[in-house]
Order: structure tokens, then sequence, then C-alpha cells
């Protein structure tokens, strides 16, 4: 028997965490021994630390008691040098190893490997692997040996062994006590027992409670055991009866037949999982007795709403033969109503859309109405017998075709083309539309897996909650979800199986969906959800402000952000007024259009940028060239530069509206390189009457050079969408780049502390008003890394308020000082979430 010392600075803790691995095995616990505190002071109080010699003696006194080797776990510090000194100070000879393993975590894996009775080497190398799970199940990469992987070797079953599938019938499948249950059986008795998640999981050792845990297998997972040696039978039979039992979770109406269950035949490959013999082995809604599906948690909090699930891509019209000429005339009298009913259905939408969403709805809905694609498409029905679906589909070939041949700005108004095409199908076949779903009202997505470009249109969506049968926490769909604010449950077998219009609760935090939550349960999401909305005050948790402003594209924009309780505004995206426009708009019509969103800020800041057209957002008034690569082209503020008339307009514009207004409007140039188109800006502002002048950090090079910059304005504002893309030099509309557009990476990190750094030597104010300022994950090492004000679209207010407010500047400050130690994005989260998760138990 393997015997276990546990030093830890606080008696306290090392009895409370002794206590918990005892309750993983009970009995058969190993002998204990505590090395914990420095004993009490003079008034009776516990003293914190370590103490060597009582470490050497907890050795010898197992040593005398007949233990086979020692592992000590240490809890931090000095525990560690006081255990390293104790093995020169014992006096007995037995072998000692010191375990570098997670102290809560190793100590419960080493007690359930201890009293399964597995050597030293097991025990430890057990121990050391102890955080797999948990890093497996959060999708971090562990640190050195903490992947189950190093502990655990798959391994391949006995060729005669005795194979059976079992579908886990508790509610949380495989968590710590099950698995450590299960552990303990595996490793008694003269057999060898493997285990994996069919069909293609890789077997590894069921002895190993870290393994079991790594599995990731929660209730409704099917697992698939073999079992060989000679105590095979009954070893077999005891995890039967251990699984059928639910490992005594079930209750009542769980406890129903054994429907988990299924054998396999001695050597033989197991036989797959009937439908029938489980509620979880198609996407049938998995229905345990407590109505909950089960999956990972990828973004917290809770939504409830009926589930509306992702309609599937339509697929190319099969080659047929021709229509017959009787039937082409109503074939083609199909399109153009089909067309009008899409058109009206975007304006439609649009009317309900604000700002930029509202004007892109407005030109697709432009698209929908071309006389040319519906002629197109109608003489292919009359001439040559295509259906009207062929038809719609030709010809939106040809004009992509023709828009990809004249280059720049042009070919990306594709996508808005093939967005129509299917618009205009899916009505001709009575479908729904491919994609998220296009709701007024509040739904819960439904989806095998998202794509990329689903994800991009869920913020305008009102989507309010996410599950996937697949994806894991590193997916796009959990980093998209986060980035919102929305709960997501991923990896949720059984999903698809949810009824369309059921309205289900989604716990991000608990990993679960209730198929059928009662009233009470539905109405305190909701009341969950009013907590998160955002209360006006943006600070940490030690009362360090951090104003939370909104991105806003237009007047409605700002009365909706207004609504929000946003601080202000951060970004007033003043090319979203005139995306529609063919010639530039008058000095009133600009000045009108500001009036309007200045107006519900009344007291407050807002921010407006000068208009930042090119690339993503053409304006035909502004830069009508015919670009190779717009993205580096004449956009933003080089714009200005070359049509000073336009820059000058748009000063006078906002000058007047600032001057009627009582916000405190400030104004902030797009795509500043140098110091001098600062300087530039700057003059040009002054001189129209603008007191509050600042720039935008877009581009390495202002990042690089933002102490110079800060000599020349007032303010800069991080615009990390663009950063992002300049700095890993990815395009940030092309989604197959969506590991390289990520702020986590190192890259723009550093730079977002350079320029945090310099706008603290200057003190000056440094805004973030990318997409970043609204990722509650991001915000805490934004603000560490010097930002003083974070913007972003309203609907993340409330989730970013309440990260903020759950550190302090120093926990944000550790936060974003390992963040930018990382050498990857994912290291980058990675550190950054250990930091504030140690902040917050502190
Ligand atoms: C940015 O680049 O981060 C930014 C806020 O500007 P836009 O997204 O409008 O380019
Ligand atoms: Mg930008």
């Amino acid at each position: 028997m393997i015997g276990i010392v546990i030093v830890s600075h606080s008696a306290k803790l090392a009895e409370a965490a002794d206590q918990l691995a005892r309750q993983m095995v009970g009995d058969t616990a190993p002998p204990v021994r505590l090395a914990a505190g420095a004993g009490t002071d003079p008034d009776g109080a516990a003293v914190l630390g370590t103490d060597a010699t009582a470490v050497a003696s907890a050795i010898d006194e197992l040593a005398a008691e007949g233990a086979d080797g020692v592992l000590v776990l240490m809890d931090l510090g000095s525990a560690v040098m006081s255990a390293e000194l104790a093995l020169e100070l014992r006096a007995s000879e037995v072998p000692v190893r010191l375990a570098a393993a997670p102290f809560v975590e190793g100590l419960l894996a080493a007690t359930v490997a201890a009293s399964a009775g597995a050597p030293l080497d097991a025990v430890a190398r057990e121990a050391a692997g102890a955080l797999g799970a948990k890093t497996a199940h959060l999708g971090e990469e562990g640190e050195a040996d903490a992947s189950p992987s190093a502990t655990e070797t798959p391994a391949a079953p006995e060729a005669d062994a005795l194979t059976r599938r079992f579908v886990l019938r508790n509610p949380l499948g495989l968590h710590a006590r099950p698995a450590s249950l299960l552990a303990g059986i595996a490793g008694s008795g003269d057999a060898r027992v493997t285990v994996r998640r069919p069909p293609d999981g890789s077997p590894v050792s069921a002895a190993s409670m870290t393994s079991l845990l790594a599995l990731g297998a929660a209730g409704g997972a099917e697992v698939e055991f073999a079992v060989s040696g000679p105590d095979a039978e009954s070893v077999l039979a005891r995890i039967a009866e251990l699984v059928d039992d639910g490992f005594g979770e079930l209750d009542g109406a769980d406890a129903a037949p054994a429907a988990g269950e299924r054998a396999g035949e001695p050597s033989a490959p197991a036989a797959p999982v009937e439908p029938a013999a489980s509620a979880f082995a198609t996407s049938a809604p998995a229905a345990p007795a407590d109505g909950l599906l089960h999956g990972r948690g990828v973004s917290g909090g809770r939504a409830a709403a009926p589930v509306a699930r992702l309609a599937a891509p339509l697929a190319e019209p099969e080659p047929a033969p021709p229509l017959p000429e009787q039937q082409r005339e109503a074939e083609a009298a199909r399109i153009a109503p089909a067309a009008e009913r899409v058109a009206e259905a975007l304006r439609e939408r649009a009317g309900r859309a604000a700002g930029e969403a509202s004007a892109i709805l407005e030109a697709t809905a432009l698209i929908a109405l071309d006389p040319e694609l519906a002629s197109m498409a109608e003489s292919s029905v009359s001439d040559r017998g295509l259906t009207a679906d062929a038809a719609i589909w030709e010809a939106a070939a040809g004009y992509e075709q023709a828009l990809a041949a004249l280059g720049g700005r042009m070919a990306e108004r594709a996508a808005d083309l093939r967005d129509v095409r299917d618009r205009i199908r899916s009505e001709l076949a009575g479908v729904e539309l491919p994609g998220v779903p296009d709701r007024a009202e509040p739904f819960v997505l439904v989806a095998r897996d998202l794509a990329p470009a689903d994800t991009v249109t869920l913020a305008e969506s009102a989507c309010v909650a996410l599950v996937t049968e697949l994806g894991g926490p590193t997916s796009h769909t959990a980093i998209i979800a986060r980035s919102l604010g929305l709960p997501a449950v991923v990896g949720v077998a059984g999903a698809l199986g949810l009824d369309e219009g059921a309205v289900v609760l989604v716990d991000g935090d608990a990993g679960t969906i209730d198929a059928h939550p009662d009233a009470e349960a539905v109405a305190h999401a909701a009341e969950r959800a009013e907590a998160l909305a955002f209360d006006g005050r943006g600070a940490t948790a030690d009362g360090v402000t951090v104003p939370l402003l909104a991105n806003v594209g237009g007047p409605d924009d700002a009365s909706a952000a207004a609504a929000a309780n946003a601080e202000g505004v951060g970004l007033f995206r003043t090319e979203f007024c005139f995306l529609d426009r063919r010639t530039a708009p008058t000095v009133d019509e600009q000045a009108e259009a500001y009036r309007g969103v200045l107006a519900p800020f009344a007291g407050r800041k807002v921010v407006v940028r000068t208009l930042d057209a090119g690339a993503d957002k053409p304006l035909p008034f502004a830069n009508d060239d015919d670009e190779e690569n717009p993205a580096l082209g004449v956009r933003g503020l080089r714009i200005a530069r070359r049509n000073p008339a336009l820059f000058d307009d748009q000063l006078a514009a906002l000058a007047r509206a600032a001057s009627a207004s009582d916000a405190d409007a400030q104004v902030m140039a797009p795509m500043v390189a140098t110091v001098e188109e600062a300087r530039f800006f700057a003059e040009r502002c002054r001189a129209a009457g603008l007191a509050t002048v600042g720039v935008m950090i877009e581009t390495p090079s202002a990042a690089l050079l933002a102490r110079e910059l800060l000599e020349v304005v007032d303010f800069v504002s991080l615009g990390t969408n663009d950063l992002t893309q300049y700095t890993m030099a990815a395009d940030r509309m092309v989604a197959d780049l969506g590991e390289l557009s990520d702020a986590w990476q190192p890259a723009v990190l550093r730079l977002i502390g350079a320029v945090g750094t310099a706008g603290r030597d200057a003190g000056k104010p440094v805004g973030v008003c990318g997409e970043a300022g609204g990722d509650p994950e991001l915000a805490p090492v934004l603000v560490g890394l010097g930002a003083t004000s974070l913007s972003m679209t309203p609907r993340a207010l409330g989730a970013v308020a309440a990260r903020l407010a759950a550190y302090t500047l120093d926990d944000c400050r550790r936060a974003a000082a390992a963040a930018l130690a990382a050498g990857t994005a994912q290291e980058a989260r990675a550190a950054a979430a250990r930091e504030l998760a140690e902040a917050a138990s502190r």
C-alpha cells in the first residue's frame, strides 16, 4: 500500500482536501498523514506555514506502518521546499516521490489510485496528470505533464478482451465520484480494463481516474469497456452493475430498466448501440429523467427562448431535363414575385434594424429587385427550360463572375449577391433561408455546428443562446458566443432532436439544456438576464472607473445605446449614415445626422469618427478608385488628405451639430499611420472649432508611434479590428483566417500594451473601440494593458461590466502581464484565465 503525506500551509486546507479525497474511496482510503500549518500563536490561532521536520516525521510514520512507498503532495511555495528538505531529514528508507501535481486534483487522483493498490510510480503519475481532465474540459493546453496523455498512453485492449458498451444513465456521467468508483473496480482483481468513447475514441486505462475524467463522458454518452485477465468476467459484471445503477445517482424515475447497457461478445467488435437502447444514442431529444441535455458550457449565462434550428445550406441545383414548353411560362412567372417577397422581407428587417444593419439590408433589397437578374433568369426558363431555381442560380453566377472581373470593391459585393440568390431560391422552394434564422422574437439557435459565416450574422440576430451538437471550447462557435455574451453549450448529444419552437432553458455555466423548463425557471432566467443589463457605470472591483461606451452607426443606434445605459459613444462610424449615397451628403444633411447621434447623450462623451471609407465600407463619393488592395489603399484619413473639401465639409457639419448640442462631442481620425497625418488632422479639426481631437490606433505603425501621436492629439482609440488585420496580415473579411484575426494574438496584445503604456505616461485616455472592447473575456486584459474606456455593441455592455466588476485593477494588470508573456493566442487566453481564476478565488 502506498501512503500519502499532505503538506499544506494551512491545517484546515489539508484536512478539507483529505476529507474530499476520502469521500471518493470510502473505507479503502490509503494511509494519509497531514503535515500542515506551523503550529499556533500565543493566542491559540493557527499560524500558516510548513515545517520540514513534520513532513519527515509523517513519512517515517507511514514507513513504520508498512507503506511500500510514500507520495508527498504539497500546496505551494515553501511547502515544496519543506518537502524537499524532509527527504534529507527523514530516518526511514521507504521510497518517496514528491508530486509535481495540482494540490486538490492530484490528491484525489492519488488517493483513488493508491486505494486501488497501484504502485508508487503509477500513483505519482495519476497525481501528475490530474489536471488533464480540467484542462481538456476547459480547452486550455496543460502545462508540462498536465495532459492525460502524458500520464496515460492509450492502450489497445487485449485480443481476448470482453467488450461491452454502455450508455451512462446518471445525468452527470463520469464526473469525479463515478470515475473514482470505476477506477477502484478496474484497479481491483486480476484484470486489465480499458475504456474508450465509441466510435473512434482511443482506449485508456480505466484504473486511471484522470483518464476516465478526461474522456469527458457526460450523461447519455456511450462508453465501451474491454476487460481481460483471469478476473475479467467478475470485474466486467461489477462495472455493469455500477453503470446500470447510474453510480448510485439515479432517483425515482431515473431508475427505470437498465436501458443504458448493451453487451458485446468476447473479442468480437462491440456492436453499435441500437437507437432503442438509449434515449441518447440518436438525435431524438435526449430525455433523462432530470429533463436535461448535457454538453460543454463554453459561454456563461442562462437564457430561455424557443428553439430555432440553423437551416441547412441549399445545395447546387441538380442538372435536370428541360421543362416541357407548356410549363415554362408559369415557371418563369414565379421568379419576379419571389424576388419581390425577398426584397420586401429585407426592407421590413431594415425598418426594424438601425444604422449599419439597416443600410446594408436596404442595399441588399435593391439587389433582389434588380430587374436584370430576374429577366436573365426568366429568359433561361423560357428559352432553355431551366427550373426557376436553376435559372436564378445561373443568373447569379453570371453576375458574380462579372463582379469578380471588376475586382476590388465590386468583387466584394459578390457575397451580397449570393445571399440574395439563396434567399430567392429558398422563397421559390418554400423552405427556411439557410443560416441563422431571421426572427423578430428571441430564439435559441440549435445547430449541428456553426460555420464562421453563420456566426457573423449572429450579432444582429435575436438569438439569445447557442446549442450545438459538435464543437469544443476553442471552436469559433465558442469564441463568438463569448464575444457576444451569449450563453452557449457545445457538444450536446441529441441537440438536433429538440423540437423547433419549443421553449428551452440554456445554462452556459452548467453546460445543460432544460428541454422542459417550468415557468418559474424561465422567469428566473429572464431575471438573471435582466441582472446582466448594464446599470450605466463601468468599474473594476476596487472602484476604478472604466467608462463603457457604445459603438453606433447613426441616430437610431444612438437612441438604442442610450436606452441600454451606455455611458457615451466611443465610436460613431459616420460613414454608416451614407453607405447608400452615390454623391456626397451636404453639410446640412450631415449636421442633421450628427445632431441625431449627439442628442441622446447630453452631458456625455460622443466620439465621432470622420469618414472611414474604403475596403469593407465603400463610399462611391469618397473613393471610387479601382484599387488592387483596397484595405491598403486610399481609405480613412488618406481620403481626407486627397479630398480636403469633403473632409472640411464634414468637420463643419460636426462643429455645427456639436455647438447645438450639450454632448461632449470629440472627433477622431481613422486609419492613421504617421505623426504628420495626426498633425494634419488635429490642426484642421481645431481650426474648425472642434476642441478634443484623437486618432484611432489601427495600424502597427500608429501603435508603435503612440507616444509621439499623443504629443499631437488629446486621446487615442484602439481599433482592434484593423489593428489585428494589419498586424497579422489577415484580411478581416476572410472567415478562414479566424485564428489569425484574433485580438488575443500576442503580437496584437503587445501593441495594445505599448499604446496603453504611452497613454499612461502621457496621462491621456486610451479607448478601445474594436470588437475586442466588447469581449467580456478580453475586457480585464485590455484594462490591465492600459485601456481607460471600452466601446462596444450595446448588447455586450452588461456582460463586460459584470466581468470588470469582478476584478481589481491589479488583477487586470496581472492577467494582462500573463497574456503578454504568452507565445500564442491560446496560451494568452489560458494564462489570463488562470490569473483571473486565481484572483477570483482570493
Ligand atoms: C476597428 O478597426 O477596430 C474599428 C473600430 O473600425 P472599423 O471596424 O469601423 O474598421
Ligand atoms: Mg477600422
